[in-house]
């Protein structure tokens, strides 16, 4: 007997795939093993390209559109993009972040209004661009991730602007829960545990953080994409249908210890 795979039938979209190592590129794959059909949305022609060889494998069950979010034209243009793909929305990933280098170079104290606005911007307000422009096209009792880190809820000294910028990011999620949970849609975020990404490689120490979480996290290792991307899987599928509003994190255990 074979067994239906979790997410036969069922269609989304990712936002945030820039190479191979991302968190949004190992969720999609996940998703794909399990049988949906995946829109993936990369930031630029760039990293489009980089991932050709990687999406001709699986070209059948996945569609193509670019949005950067700093530009008011692509983001005009998205709905329609997306509409050449898929019309009723199952699942929809953001795991996407920006934050200006220089502002990682400075205490937090001299953060910039215009490296703030920016980063709010990117990483916070483009989820509620996402929500308002295809709130038409999602299905009642679609599920929506969005990526987070501890950085929100104590300080973690090199994440600077990214701290308050992620606790933004985590009230927008409940107040999102709120507005969409009459149509049963749900809304959550993960809390991963430090993974060396190309985002992350911006983060002062980053290093000694993979280090420290190693050596004293409950589990005594660090998180892997995998992991990362298994939690997403449940969140997004009707095995998680009561759960909205909800910030899981998957960090080892880490987030559990005193400072
Ligand atoms: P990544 O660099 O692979 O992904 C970041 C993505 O943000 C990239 O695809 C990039 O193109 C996109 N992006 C940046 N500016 C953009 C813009 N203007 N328009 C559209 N897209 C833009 O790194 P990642 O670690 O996979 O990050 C994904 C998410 O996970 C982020 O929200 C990050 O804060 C979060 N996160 C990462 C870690 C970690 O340790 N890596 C831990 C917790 C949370």
């Amino acid at each position: 007997m074979e067994f239906k795979k979790l997410f036969t039938g069922k269609k989304g979209i990712i936002f945030g795939v820039a190479n191979e190592k991302s968190i949004a590129w190992t969720i999609a794959k996940r998703l794909h093993e399990e049988g949906a059909y995946t829109v993936i949305s990369y930031q630029n022609e760039y990293f489009k390209k980089k991932m050709q060889g990687e999406i001709e494998k699986k070209r059948e069950r996945v569609g193509e559109v670019i949005c950067d979010f700093s530009d008011e034209s692509q983001i005009e243009r998205l709905r329609g993009e997306v509409l050449k793909y898929i019309e009723n929305i199952d699942f929809l990933v953001h795991s996407l972040a920006f934050a200006p280098r220089q502002e990682f170079q400075n205490r937090f104290l001299d953060t910039t209004l215009e490296g703030y606005l920016l980063s709010q911007k990117i990483s916070v307000y483009s989820l509620l661009t996402l929500v308002q422009k295809l709130e038409q096209d999602l299905n009642n009792g679609c599920s929506i991730l969005t990526l987070t880190f501890l950085g929100s809820e104590k300080v973690v000294p090199g994440y600077k602007i990214m701290g308050p910028v992620k606790a933004s990011l985590e009230s927008c999620l409940r107040y999102l829960a709120y507005d969409l949970g009459e149509r049963g849609i749900r809304i959550n975020a993960i809390s991963a545990g430090p993974i060396l990404t190309s985002a992350a490689k911006w983060i002062p120490d980053f290093q000694k953080m993979l280090e420290h979480h190693q050596k004293t996290s409950p589990l005594k290792r660090n998180i892997t994409l995998e992991e990362v991307a298994n939690t997403a899987l449940f969140l997004l599928s009707d095995l998680a249908s009561g759960i909205t509003g909800e910030i899981i994190h998957v960090d080892c255990g880490y987030h559990i210890l005193s400072p």
